[in-house]
């Protein structure tokens, strides 16, 4: 069957989207720049426009956070850009994407370069960028089919995935509760593969308090933060595996000062990834006895802080329904596609923890992502576009049991 000309037209935007790419890239939007991300905010309000669809920017709620003083502080989080067309429909899509990047202002990588091998090279072009050009290329191209009117759409685009999506949390959860299906535009692998089940993640402080001292006079006084969080950290990583599937990164640590005090602050921060819920519950367990234990051996006062913030993104039956569908409109385009079980975790599980059924990689193909060696394949803007499109159109045409339940 030939495809329908609103898919085929796509290919008329390919220059454009490049353009469009690179001119978004340029913007350093990481997660902490809120002058980035407002500028990045309104040059996505600005191209959605054209979808004809009612854009608001919403505020995020502000992220508590634990300082190396262990003092508690609160970080401001960038806007929510948020689309709506046709909101009453029936047939309820949220389509989701995030603005913000790993790269801090001061990293060197903030320029898009061409590699050899016909590659674009740049900082957000494949996480997530080039994710929101297909999204906004699909959406286009699917309001001019005419079976547009059958499907109402949301679309979310937060500015705080990178970190945890705390402050959007609130906001991804009341636009999952009143739709049906959702799209999330992250990357899929190089080679097209998509993100099946997610593991869940959660990030973590333990901070050790102990008693300063002089440290050749009055050692024996001294209760050695450094030396007791040392303790905690090695019990931390022998966790991995404690449960199938789960891992603890401890990522940083810090404390100390002068050398010859002893150290009354040390802190280390870890990840957690599982793949069930309840596995964080043995865990939280787990390690509130380690710290109580090395505690009273070292008489250093132990807090673990932090949460789980992404719970497990299961298989579920209407998520293969979902994968089942995408798949067809992929070879519809002649792609071969399939998904994969994954350790990395995104705004997807948020979604599903509400229970609604979504497929997270359908933005560009790419890969390197969180290094300056990011890349995004040009071909798969109007590739993947044309995927999303057909998906909309498919969800448009066709009826599933998701369809039509109330969910608010
Ligand atoms: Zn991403």
């Amino acid at each position: 069957m030939p495809l329908p000309q609103f898919v085929t037209d796509i290919a008329d935007r390919s220059d454009l989207m490049m353009k469009t790419l690179q001119k978004w890239a340029h913007i350093n939007s990481s997660s902490d720049n809120l002058t980035g991300l407002e500028e990045m905010g309104a040059c996505l309000a600005k191209a959605f426009e054209e979808t004809g669809g009612t854009v608001s920017v919403l505020p995020s709620k502000p992220m508590p956070v634990i300082l190396q003083n262990g003092a508690e502080a609160v970080q401001k989080i960038g806007p929510i850009i948020q689309i709506v067309k046709r909101p009453t429909a029936n047939k309820r899509i949220l389509l989701c994407g995030h603005m913000d990047t790993v790269f801090p202002t001061t990293s060197p990588f903030q320029f898009c370069k061409f590699q050899p091998d016909g590659r674009l090279n740049g900082p957000g072009v494949a996480d997530m960028k080039g994710g929101i050009l297909v999204m906004l290329n699909a959406l286009l191209a699917f309001e001019k089919s005419d079976e547009a009117s059958q499907i109402g759409w949301e679309v979310l685009i937060n500015s705080d995935e990178e970190i945890g999506s705390f402050g959007s949390a609130h906001q991804l959860a009341e636009s999952g509760n009143r739709a049906h299906v959702g799209l999330l535009f992250e990357p899929s692998l190089a080679d097209g593969t998509l993100a099946g089940a997610r593991k869940g993640s959660g990030n973590f402080t333990v901070t050790a308090e102990g008693k300063a001292a002089h440290a050749g006079r009055d050692h024996h006084l001294g209760r050695n933060a450094i030396a007791a969080l040392a303790k905690v950290i090695t019990q931390l990583d022998q966790l991995t595996g404690g449960r199938e599937g789960l891992t603890v990164n401890v990522g940083e640590i810090s404390g100390g000062g002068a050398l010859n005090v002893v150290p009354d602050l040390a802190q280390c921060r870890f990840n957690v990834r599982l793949k069930e819920v309840d596995d964080g519950v043995w865990l939280t367990a787990t390690i509130q006895a380690i710290l109580a234990k090395i505690s009273k051996e070292h008489e250093v006062e132990l807090t673990l802080g932090g949460s789980f913030s992404r719970p497990p993104k299961p298989m579920t039956p209407d998520l293969e329904k979902l994968f089942k569908l995408a798949f067809k409109c992929g070879a519809e385009l002649g792609l071969s596609m399939s998904a994969n079980p994954t350790g990395g975790c995104c705004d997807g599980n948020n979604l599903a923890a509400t229970g609604l059924p979504n497929i997270d990689t359908l933005g560009v193909r790419g890969g390197n992502i969180h290094s300056d060696r990011e890349f995004m394949i040009p071909e798969s803007l109007v590739e993947r576009s044309q995927l999303s499109a057909l998906i909309l159109h498919k969800l448009a045409t066709s009826e599933f049991s998701f369809f039509g339940e109330d969910r608010s």
